[in-house]
């Protein structure tokens, strides 16, 4: 296939260049006052327990892969109380509250579990669906006992260091006012649902909610995917095309009488390719320590290790498998940075021509499908996979409206307006994403005041700072389990996560074993840290000349908080190779214990 790339270059930044908007990350609305009930619970009911005012070991924030993860590395370093403390009704975080028919994992099975080799699950599917992660979330707790001391429904509300008895207050929004030796954080960098702050959408009087929060009493139907009866004579608006979106719409579309996708900027959607996991092959591959070597294999694969087998063979790696064709096609003197770089850039160009072949081989309309094609490279957006997305238009009640990058214009009591149109809905679903780009604080819902008083919104005033991505100074005790800072792999957030929860245990683990009560970074260890971090190159996330998305903080220059959003500069697999000799070495250089 060839590409013309200057042509592909301009058409690139105008199609940015539709959609750059001043406001950013302020175009979206926080759910607060009467917008509040978009995150409501429809999934536990919320049942009434004493505060508590006890003391544990570690308190954990957040019960999603970070909590449980770190949770199991701790019970098997020998903490016995580790109170996970989670605002959903049970762990899963994300899998918990993501319920939207259709959710599966984009990353494979394999690879995106955590903790199989230790539970001994098969994923079912290469490519698993929700219930069956959720139930993944639910075995961890239980092997590992981190029921025990869990409070679910509960939002901690306030961090503040006590620096005479060198531990934790931690307070709840149930009234809860308890001790920790130790807190860790992993509250996911995409677990604030948002609307789109468009006009009048507090003024329609049909039913409404966003996709994080599915409201199955009113469509029928479960998240295991039984048709959702309920919507046969419904008119239904989704707004947004983004991940979420290119998995729920093919069921929608089979269950609505009429559904309207509203689209401001196209997916590029790849070829999903899924299928059941075969236990003879699964029982071949599951020799001990399988699970860390292909985690090893995908990161290796994805962030551009030249001779490396490839064993998850998918989207995430193809670019990666095209790049290396070509890199190991240069002569010796040719292998610059430079031109391995336009490697990479010709690989997107190809790639992303492809997938745009790809709709006009599966949308039979031709003006549908031109308006269902991306254009920008591919990691600009969050890439996805689908064999249902595209040929969901296909059917006679899907309509996609196409606001060419503008966005839906109102919310009526009785529709949603596009392009001077008004469409007649019953029901609006919100396909909106979460927030990402505001303050840590924001997404958080508490600050910390460490030691000396200092609240951490301060000390990351001007930008995140931490030594690994997981401690910071002036907060002893307290760890972030996260990918940014780290290795920052998007390809798999898991990684990130179990890597951190290992980390964290080993040192929990020695500061007890050795009757320290403080652990700290030092000034000095952060500070080499963060000018490592900003000595790289930066991240191919976050380019300017990419269409606005929360990948690139929606296209406004974050300045230097924008510099420091970035892992460590070699990459992940040099971060993950990095902090395994930082934790085997048991120097813990860069912590002081006290
Ligand atoms: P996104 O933030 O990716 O998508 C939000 C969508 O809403 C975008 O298409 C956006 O358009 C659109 N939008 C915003 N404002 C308007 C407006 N005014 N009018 C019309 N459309 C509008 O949210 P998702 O929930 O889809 O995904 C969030 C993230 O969650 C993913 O990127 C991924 O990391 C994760 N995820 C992972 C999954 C998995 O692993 N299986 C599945 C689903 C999500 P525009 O693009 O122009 O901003």
């Amino acid at each position: 296939m060839t590409v013309d790339k200057h042509a592909l270059r301009r058409k690139y930044l105008q199609e940015r260049d539709k959609r750059l908007r001043p406001d950013g990350n302020d175009q979206y609305l926080r759910l607060s006052g009467r917008l509040a009930r978009y995150l409501d619970d429809p999934h536990t009911p919320v049942t009434a327990r004493p505060p508590r005012t006890d003391h544990v070991t570690v308190a954990f924030i957040g019960g999603g892969f970070a909590g449980l993860a770190t949770g199991a590395r701790l019970k098997e370093a020998g903490v016995t109380d580790v109170r996970i403390v989670e605002k959903g009704g049970d762990f899963g975080g994300t899998w918990y509250w993501n319920r939207y028919p259709g959710a599966q994992c984009d990353t494979a099975s394999y690879v995106y579990l955590p903790l199989l080799e230790e539970t001994g699950h098969m994923p079912s599917e290469k490519y698993a669906h929700g219930p069956e992660i959720l139930e993944h979330c639910r075995r961890i707790g239980k092997q590992y006992g981190l029921y025990d001391h869990a409070l679910f429904h509960t939002e901690v509300v306030d961090l503040e260091w006590d620096a005479a008895r060198s531990r934790w207050i931690v307070r709840t929004n149930r009234g809860d006012a308890f001790t920790a030796c130790f807190v860790a954080m992993g509250t996911g960098p995409l677990h604030v649902p948002k609307l789109p702050g468009i006009p009048g959408i507090e003024d329609f009087r049909g039913h409404s909610f966003h996709t994080s929060r599915w409201d199955y009493d009113y469509t029928g139907g479960d998240d295991t995917g039984a048709p959702m009866d309920r919507l046969a004579g419904k008119r239904v608006a989704i707004i947004g095309t983004g991940a979420t979106a290119v998995q729920c719409v093919p069921h929608l579309a089979r269950a609505c009488r009429e559904l309207y996708v509203f689209q401001r900027t196209p997916s590029s959607v790849d070829v999903r390719d899924n299928r059941p996991t075969d236990p003879a092959w699964f029982a071949e591959i599951a020799t001990p320590g399988w699970q860390q070597r292909w985690l090893e294999n995908f990161t290796a694969n994805q962030t551009g290790s030249l001779d490396v087998e490839d064993l998850v063979m998918d989207g995430w790696t193809d670019i990666a498998r095209r790049v290396r064709t070509r890199i190991a096609a240069l002569p010796a003197e040719d292998k610059t940075l430079e031109r391995m770089l336009e490697a990479f850039e010709d690989s997107d160009y190809e790639k992303m021509a492809e997938i745009r072949a790809r709709v006009d081989a599966i949308v039979h309309d031709p003006e549908t499908a031109g308006r269902l094609k991306a254009w920008y490279r591919q990691l600009c957006k969050r890439p996805c996979f689908h064999d249902e997305y595209l040929q969901a238009f296909n059917l006679p009640g899907t309509h996609l409206v196409d606001t060419d990058g503008r966005g839906v214009e109102r919310i009526t009591a009785t529709g949603v307006v596009a392009g001077g149109r008004e469409y007649p809905v019953d029901c609006v679903i919100y396909a909106s994403g979460f927030e990402v780009g505001t303050d840590h604080t924001r997404r958080a819902g508490y600050d910390l005041t460490g030691r000396d008083g200092v609240r951490l919104s301060d000390h990351w005033a001007a930008g995140m700072r931490t030594l690994h991505g997981i401690h910071v100074h002036g907060f002893p005790n307290a760890f972030h389990v996260q990918p940014t800072q780290g290795a920052n792999l998007i390809s798999n957030i898991p990684h990130n996560l179990t890597e951190a929860g290992r980390t964290i245990a080993v040192t929990i683990k020695h500061a007890l074993e050795h009757g320290h009560t403080e652990v700290e970074a030092t000034q000095q260890a952060e500070d080499a840290w963060v000018e490592l971090l900003l000595s790289g190159a930066g991240s191919l996330l976050g380019s300017p000349d990419c269409t606005p998305g929360y990948y690139n903080n929606e296209g406004v220059d974050p300045g230097l908080r924008g510099r420091l959003n970035v892992g460590h500069p070699q990459g992940a697999v040099a971060y993950f190779a990095y902090i395994a000799q930082w934790r085997d070495s048991g120097a813990f250089e860069g912590l002081e214990f006290r």
